[in-house]
C-alpha cells in the first residue's frame, strides 16, 4: 500500500495515531512531515517518540533546529521552518541523520528539496475543522509501503 489518509478529530487522536507509527519504525528510517503551521506536525511527532519509547517531552525545534532525543533508537527531530536556502540546509548536513542508525522526522520537509532521501514516509497534514486534522501518508519504498499496510490494519475508515 502506497497511500492512507486517517483523519484525527484531536491532538490526542493525532499522538495515538504517532505512537502506532513510531512502534513501527525501526533504525534508519525517515519520516517526511509537511502542512502548514498548526497542522500537527509537532503533536505528530510526540506521538512517534512515544511510540519509540521516548520519555522526554517533545517541543518544537524551531529555534535549534535539531533535537536529538533517545529512545529504543535516537529520533532525530528536525524542523526547517526557519531555514530558507539549500545551501543553509545542506549545511545541516542531513545525511548524516537519514543515513545514521536512529529515526529522522523533518517537519517542513519540503524546505530540503532534492537534499531529501528518495525512499521515505511522508505525512502531508492539512485543517480539517477546529480540532480535525487528516493526515495523509505516502510511502516511497517497500519498506515503507510495508509499514503503511500494518497502519491501515489499524487505522482504515476510524478516526
Ligand atoms: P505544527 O508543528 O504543524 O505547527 P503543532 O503540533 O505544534 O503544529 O500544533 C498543532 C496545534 O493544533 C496544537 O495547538 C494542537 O493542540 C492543535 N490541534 C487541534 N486539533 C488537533 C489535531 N486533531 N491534531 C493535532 N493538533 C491539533
Ligand atoms: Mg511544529
Amino acid at each position: 500500500m502506497n497511500s492512507l489518509t486517517i483523519n484525527a478529530n484531536s491532538p490526542v487522536s493525532t499522538r495515538r495515531i504517532g505512537e502506532a507509527v513510531g512502534k513501527a519504525l525501526g533504525s534508519g528510517d525517515v519520516v517526511l512531515l509537511a502542512g502548514p503551521l498548526g497542522a500537527g506536525k509537532t503533536t505528530l511527532t510526540q506521538g512517534l517518540a512515544l511510540g519509540l519509547g521516548i520519555t522526554e517531552s517533545v517541543m518544537s525545534p524551531t529555534f535549534v533546529l535539531m533535537r536529538e532525543l533517545k529512545g529504543r533508537l535516537p529520533l532525530y527531530h528536525l524542523d526547517l521552518y526557519r531555514l530558507e536556502n539549500l545551501p543553509e540546509i545542506s549545511d545541516l548536513g542531513l545525511d548524516d541523520y537519514f543515513y545514521g542508525d536512529g529515526v529522522t522526522v523533518v517537519e517542513w520537509a519540503d524546505r530540503a528539496g532534492v537534499l531529501l532521501p528518495e525512499e521515505h514516509l511522508r505525512v502531508d497534514l492539512e485543517y480539517a475543522g477546529n480540532r480535525s486534522r487528516s493526515l495523509c501518508f505516502t510511502a516511497r519504498g517497500e519498506r515503507y509501503e510495508q509499514l503503511l499496510t500494518g497502519l491501515a490494519a489499524r487505522f482504515e475508515a476510524k478516526s
